[in-house]
């Protein structure tokens, strides 16, 4: 199983604690972590193994939002900062659009995210 983890910057540190909390689920089902750049780089301080795609900004989001639509990333959990300004909202939008488009289990905040960890 492969879930996509991206944060915003004034959600990185719950990201991580999020990530922590759920640590032994990881472990356990062998799921496959793949990020946004600079989340990536947070997850393996943490000492998790994460694939790490292009910044944000930089397009992260849309190559992730790629692999939603290619049925290659099974959930997404979204750590949004819904008080921050991005410029890279349209990317943001996409990635949302295509996980309803495909149905893909997308989780915009952490209690949802929780709820999804805990259903599988
Ligand atoms: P980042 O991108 O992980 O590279 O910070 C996240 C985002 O803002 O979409």
């Amino acid at each position: 199983m492969e879930i996509a983890i991206i944060a915003h910057d004034g959600k990185k540190t719950e990201m991580v604690q999020f990530l922590m909390d759920f640590r032994a689920v990881i472990m356990a089902k062998d799921i496959k972590l793949i990020a946004t750049g600079t989340t990536g780089k947070h997850i393996e301080k943490a000492g998790l193994t994460v694939e790490k795609y292009l910044s944000g900004p930089y397009g992260g989001d849309a190559q992730i939002a790629g692999r939603v639509a290619e049925g290659k990333t099974d959930m997404v959990l979204f750590f949004r900062d819904p008080l921050g300004m991005h410029p890279h909202e349209p990317d943001i939008a996409m990635l949302m659009r295509l996980c309803d488009v495909h149905d893909v289990p997308l989780a915009t905040n952490p209690a949802t995210a929780a709820l999804l960890m805990k259903a599988i």
